[in-house]
């Protein structure tokens, strides 16, 4: 087995001189004003008038009573993507949102065994249908804002993973790691890092074992993997820093942690920019 490491840029930016612009934590045109993190990963938060259309990446957004909402940025996003809001007076506007580019950890590994590479039918039908329940889950998209939250972390440990990584096995790329990993023992509390409601609980899927999701509002969804035991029900409403499950080995793991991913719609958000530094 050959194990290499590199660091490399996602994208090149030739805009090397306005990465330091774009990092500041607000955008803002006439009429909404945008607070969060203009990186890739990155969520933000809008504030404009009452009763705006407001699109992005083909997205309707669902404003809060206030006229707030939230969008936010894939791994990969480009360096530059539009936001329009058309108010009620009939006007409108687009806002290029500018998005900083980030370098993640590539690890290539060669050599390695096919099955590794490729699961064998069985195990493909089994991933399909968790697959198939995942999409379900998460096709439920909540007109409620709790994602105006500060978030918490979930647990508090040592962090063995982080959002972004990737590996290429005998030359294939994997999906790469959408998720910051919290090593503690099986039974350590997950709490819920902002209020909201659960959309799955499933205590066996093939990858991910016991796993979670909850709906923050607007398309914003926490997922929580590897579960030992889960304390919540479908449907049910919980309010932030409330125990939701206990950390666990399950699913395709080498050692029991929490991996805690958060979607909006389809992109996928670094958990670790939603809240302050991990506790020590
Ligand atoms: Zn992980």
């Amino acid at each position: 087995m050959i194990v290499k490491t590199a660091c490399f840029k996602a994208v090149t930016s030739i805009f090397a001189g306005a990465m330091l612009f774009v990092s500041l934590s607000t955008q803002a045109a006439d009429r909404t004003k945008l607070d969060g993190r203009f990186i890739q990963g990155g969520m933000v938060i809008g504030q404009t008038e009452k009763g705006a259309k407001v699109t992005f990446q083909d997205h309707e957004l669902l404003l809060s009573d206030e006229g707030q909402f939230v969008f936010g940025f894939h791994r990969d996003a480009p360096e530059s993507q539009n936001l329009t809001i058309t108010y009620t007076d009939g006007s409108s506007e687009t806002i290029p949102i500018a998005i900083e580019q980030r370098e993640y950890n590539v690890q290539r590994i060669d050599g390695l065994p096919s099955k590794q590479v490729s699961p064998p039918e069985e195990i493909m039908v089994r991933i399909r249908d968790d697959n198939r329940q995942i999409g379900e889950a998460r096709a439920n998209i909540t007109d409620e804002d709790w994602y105006l939250e500060d978030f918490i972390w979930p647990s508090v440990g040592p962090i063995s993973g982080i959002y972004g990584s990737q590996r290429i096995l005998n030359g294939q790329p994997r999906q790469p790691h959408y998720g910051i990993d919290i090593a503690l023992p099986t039974g350590s509390p997950v709490v819920a890092p902002a209020s909201g409601i659960i959309r799955l609980v499933h205590d066996d899927m093939y990858f991910s074992g016991g796993t979670l999701f909850l709906d923050h509002g607007a398309g914003l969804m926490s997922a929580f993997l590897h579960l030992s035991k889960i304390h919540v029900k479908e449907g049910q409403f919980v309010k932030q820093g409330e125990l939701i499950a206990d950390i666990g080995a399950t699913g395709r793991v080498t050692g029991a942690h929490l991996d805690w991913r958060i979607n909006w719609f389809e992109n996928r958000i670094d958990p670790a920019l939603l809240v302050p530094p991990m506790p020590k």
